[in-house]
């Protein structure tokens, strides 16, 4: 008997929809099947609506410096109305849920609504009803993990409940190290919440280059976030007036809000993988090859269920990779997960590429020369607090080639793209300093570091 889909995607995320549609494109019959809102984390409870906040982050820290711009402002800072912005970015997803809606029919990919399990390796079940493929993509995603032997957790919220919360709470405190705390952290600050952020590492960000996170902790410091390094909440307890969060350093912190980013866990605990023998890390986590290929010949997984980079453009790239593989003739194809550029929304933001200085010593020892500069932009000559701007080329070798580059300051979320291009090329340093400088902009230091 025939199948009823050359594929069938489980999760309508980044990752599902774009395999899905392009497995379309190549001819193939597809279905998503998607439990919740279409566009997944990304579009409903991750970069859009952070992306969102960040703006208005910005906008409120541009009203901040505008007399030092020379505009009169008199009295108080305009207040920022958290209900109608809330409203506002709900409707411009509620529009993207529906553009996904409208661009799988357009594409010929039947949606079917509901939670896919596995009965065997051709058919899952959804509802009442059963599917059958040849092949599946696996791109259910992650939700956040709350650790649940923490005492009080229930007062605390999750950063998908952060997106729901319909009033700004006065004060917040932050748990956890990661982008989310960070980010997250960075923009309530700049819209006038309190900002206590328990971090339990020494340090915010530990994968990152350490003069990026030190130029990021001394931001924050300048920007009033009361940051608690080495610590974890030991007991969150409700009283009359918000609750009362115990560290284990023996302070305890009253708050109106107490938010969890303590990392998140994939969606692989109820898809049916034990029914089929599928391979799952302890975490999880399910294990695949560089070609996406699980334990099991016609199923796949793509973005953050494989625990390998953690992004939307990552899910995307690596699940229309592998469509191109199974539907386009390209038996080759795959993700190349080396040189992934990133940016942190952080205050200011955060750009990576390749290694950090730490990575690249280690690695390669005494062949790696980094090159840094470290300035206050001259946006800021005119402003309040003056964020300083950090960037460094990590070059490897008598040819320099540039092997990293890591930066935080206004305007490197922007910046970083095409210079990772160049990396991803193996462009050296003397082609940095080739390139003829843009002036006055920050990103020129990047060509005339010395
Ligand atoms: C707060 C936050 C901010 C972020 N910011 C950024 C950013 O700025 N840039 C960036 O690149 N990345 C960002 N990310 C990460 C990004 O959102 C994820 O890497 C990306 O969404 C992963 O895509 P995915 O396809 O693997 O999963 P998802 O997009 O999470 O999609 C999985 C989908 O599967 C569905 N599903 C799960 N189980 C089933 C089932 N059994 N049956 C049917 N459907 C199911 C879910 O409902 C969900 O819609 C952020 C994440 C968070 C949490």
């Amino acid at each position: 008997m025939s199948a009823d889909f050359d594929l069938i995607c489980i999760g309508g995320g980044s990752g599902g929809i774009a395999s899905a549609r392009r497995a379309a494109e190549y001819g193939a019959k597809v279905a998503v099947v998607e439990a919740q809102r279409l566009g997944g984390t990304c579009v409903n409870v991750g970069c859009v609506p952070k992306k969102l906040f960040w703006y208005a982050a910005n906008v409120a820290e541009s009203l901040y410096n505008a007399d030092k711009y020379g505009f009169a402002v008199s009295g108080e800072q305009p207040e920022f109305n958290w209900g109608q912005f809330k409203k506002d970015r709900d409707a411009y997803i509620n529009r993207l849920n529906d553009i996904y809606t409208n661009n799988l029919e357009k594409s010929n990919v039947t949606l079917i609504r509901g939670h896919a399990r596995f009965i065997d390796p051709n058919t899952i079940s959804v509802g009442e009803k059963t599917y059958t493929a040849k092949h599946f993509i696996i791109a259910t995603g992650g939700r956040p993990f709350v650790q649940p032997t923490l005492e009080g957790r229930e007062h605390a919220i999750t950063s998908d409940d952060f997106f729901a919360l319909e009033t700004q709470p006065k004060r917040m405190l932050i748990a956890g190290g990661g982008y989310v705390a960070c980010e997250v952290s960075g923009v309530m600050q700049a819209l006038g919440s309190q900002i206590d952020l328990v971090v339990r590492q020494p340090r915010v960000l530990k994968s990152l280059d350490e003069d990026i996170t030190t130029t990021l902790d001394n931001a924050m410091q300048e920007q009033g976030i009361n940051r608690h390094y080495g610590q974890t909440i030991t007991r969150i307890e409700k009283i009359s007036d918000g609750y009362c969060v115990y560290l284990s350093g023996g302070q305890s912190i009253e708050t109106d809000c107490v938010l969890l980013a303590t990392g998140r866990i994939p969606n692989t605990d109820d898809i049916g993988l034990e029914t089929i023998h599928l391979e799952r890390k302890e975490n999880g986590i399910i294990p695949v090859d560089a070609y996406q290929n699980t334990n099991i010949a016609n199923i796949y997984a793509i973005g953050d269920v494989t625990g390998q980079v953690d992004l939307t453009p990552v899910a995307i790239a690596a699940g229309r990779k592998l469509v191109a593989r199974l539907f386009n003739d390209q038996p080759d194809a795959k993700l190349d997960m080396d040189n992934i550029p990133t940016v942190l929304f952080t205050h200011p933001p955060i750009g990576s590429v390749g290694y950090t200085e730490q990575q690249a010593q280690a690695e390669f020892g005494e062949s790696v020369k980094v090159y840094k500069a470290q300035f206050t932009p001259m946006a800021r000559t005119f402003s309040h607090h003056k964020p300083k701007t950090l960037m460094k080329l990590i070059c490897k070798g008598k040819e320099e080639r540039v092997i990293g580059i890591q930066m935080i300051g206004d305007g490197v979320d922007e910046m970083l793209q095409g210079f990772a291009v160049a990396v991803k090329m193996g462009a050296a340093k003397a082609d940095f300093d080739d390139t003829v400088a843009i002036h006055p902009t920050s990103s020129e230091e990047l060509v005339t570091l010395r």
